[in-house]
């Protein structure tokens, strides 16, 4: 609100329209009408599966004006994937495109609304926006109200519902932004999907917080980026933005010159990854760690090393621990990361076995990946453990495996995951993805084997063509084990 006094741009679109911060405010008010017309009260969900639209994150400050709770679906879920959400969330409203709008209004119970919001950015959402008031009165909301329920990507399983409060969005925007010195003098480039916690929280809510302005991509494309590096100051990305910005020649130190900061999460970023960009541009990439019941967890340090391979220190207001049956490890130690802090959930939406399961009395949340601390605090990430291989009674660790397979010249990369194994328990196999493909996979074995303890050995080396990922670009190693158990 403090930026509700003057012009200063918030966002720029692909076409190069300009959207103030007034505007979006004015923007918000109306959609805000709209969600109150439309029954939506404090505390119900609004469902929104739309286009990366300047409406859309109108839409969203809408919903936490209101004092609803924002709930935004990743565009690529099917009619059948919509159906679970629907019924699990319950919605006041559901905003989709028109082009969905018969078959969405079909699966929602009678006390749910159906507007849209449609790729070019028409419909009835819109239409009605535009008539309403240029103000609206913030519903009061208390830190410990929900602001919105994300659910979780899926990787693993069944995505659940993560209920956020407005203090773990707070708290989590005001510690990224004051570590990563973000201010009203930056240009983001934005370029991620707006349904997930990264392109919404990470990269929307700092940005709103320091009054920075947005480069706001519909999607990620590498000559657009090309084309704004020059006039912005930050990218924030998966890991594939930055390999395919190393795959254009036009990467270059100048080409960056303007740009001072490179955020990377979601997924690790491979050192190889990191080192490259180093040599290319100058900039080391800055990793953090998060996931979408805790907001961000620990970043690499804005001063000070950012080491590849590590997902730097806990934010501040946030603590890590690392443990084994819930009780802390020692330094160097491979162990659960549990995390406490203002950032934490409240909860998993209608899951209140699964809360109690992974939520402590403590405030501790067992996060499900399996990391390491430094002497000197650092975390890096091992793995999930529900990736974890058993053999013969042994732990194996995926990514040691896999660090080893993607040094090898003309390998690009890997997965190093588990299937059922009549003595062992489990075996471990390896699907590789070649850059070049004269590499066999006896070649690959024969490099691997001098590195690693003989039960570490992947039994068996299967050359594809991409890793099987979901719709985050996540690697989905329960999709392989299904594949390659006999
Ligand atoms: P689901 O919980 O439904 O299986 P998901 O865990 O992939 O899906 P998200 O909340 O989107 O859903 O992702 C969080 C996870 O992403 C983390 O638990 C972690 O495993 C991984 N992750 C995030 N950042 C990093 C990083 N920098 N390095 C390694 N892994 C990361
Ligand atoms: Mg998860």
């Amino acid at each position: 609100a403090q930026h509700a006094q003057n012009a200063a741009v918030f966002m720029t679109l692909d076409d190069g329209t300009q959207l103030s911060y007034v505007d979006f405010i004015t923007r918000v008010a109306r959609i805000a009408h709209v969600l109150q017309d439309a029954g939506v009260k404090p505390g119900d969900r609004v469902v929104v599966q739309a286009p990366k639209l300047m409406d859309t994150i109108a839409l969203y400050g809408a919903a936490v004006q209101a004092g609803a709770v924002y709930l935004p679906l990743n565009t690529a879920y099917t009619q059948t994937e919509l159906a679970y959400f629907i019924e699990d969330a319950a919605p006041a409203l559901v905003v989709c495109d028109a082009s969905n709008a018969d078959e969405i209004a079909a699966i929602c119970s009678d006390d749910t609304n159906v507007l849209t919001l449609s790729k070019d950015g028409s419909g009835s959402l819109s239409t009605q926006a535009n008539d309403k008031p240029t103000t609206f009165e913030t519903v009061p909301r208390g830190p410990d109200d929900l602001a919105a329920l994300l659910y979780t990507s899926g990787t693993t399983g069944r995505s659940k519902g993560a209920m956020l409060s407005h203090k773990n969005l707070l708290s989590n925007a005001r510690a990224l932004t004051d570590l990563w010195q973000i201010t009203d003098a930056d240009r983001l480039i934005h370029a991620l999907p707006i349904f997930h916690t990264h392109g919404l929280f990470v990269a929307m809510n700092t940005s709103l917080l320091a009054g920075a302005q947005l480069r706001f991509m519909a999607a990620f494309d590498v000559d657009t980026i090309v084309d704004e590096m020059p006039t912005s100051t930050m990218l924030m990305g998966v890991p594939t933005f930055y390999t395919r910005l190393l795959g254009d020649a036009r990467l270059t130190k100048d080409l960056v010159a303007n740009m001072r900061l490179f955020v990377s999460g979601s997924a690790p970023l491979l050192a190889e990854t990191h080192t490259a960009f180093e040599d290319r541009t100058g900039h080391r990439i800055l990793e953090r760690y998060g996931m979408t019941e805790t907001n961000m967890i620990t970043s690499n340090p804005f001063d000070g090393e950012r080491l590849a391979g590590t997902v730097g220190y806990p934010l501040p207001g946030t603590e890590v621990e690392i443990t084994d049956n819930g009780a802390p490890v020692a330094a160097g130690e491979i162990g659960m990361i549990e995390v406490r802090g203002d950032n934490v959930f409240q909860g998993y939406w209608n899951m209140p076995e699964k809360t109690a399961e992974e939520l402590r009395d403590t405030g501790f949340f067992i996060t499900g990946d399996l990391g390491v601390k430094t002497e000197d605090g650092r975390i890096a990430i091992v793995g999930r453990e529900k990736d974890l291989i058993i053999s013969g009674g042994y732990n194996i660790y995926p990514k040691e495996i896999e660090d080893v397979i993607n040094d090898i010249d003309g390998v690009s990369e890997s997965a190093v995951f588990g299937v059922p194994h009549p003595d062992f328990g489990e075996s471990v196999l390896a699907a590789v993805v070649l850059e070049d493909t004269t590499v066999t996979a006896d070649a690959i074995a024969a490099r691997v084997e001098p590195h690693l303890a003989r039960f570490k050995h992947p039994r068996r080396y299967i050359i594809t063509d991409e890793l099987p990922r979901n719709t985050m670009g996540k690697v989905q190693k329960n999709v392989l084990r299904t594949e390659h158990s006999t």
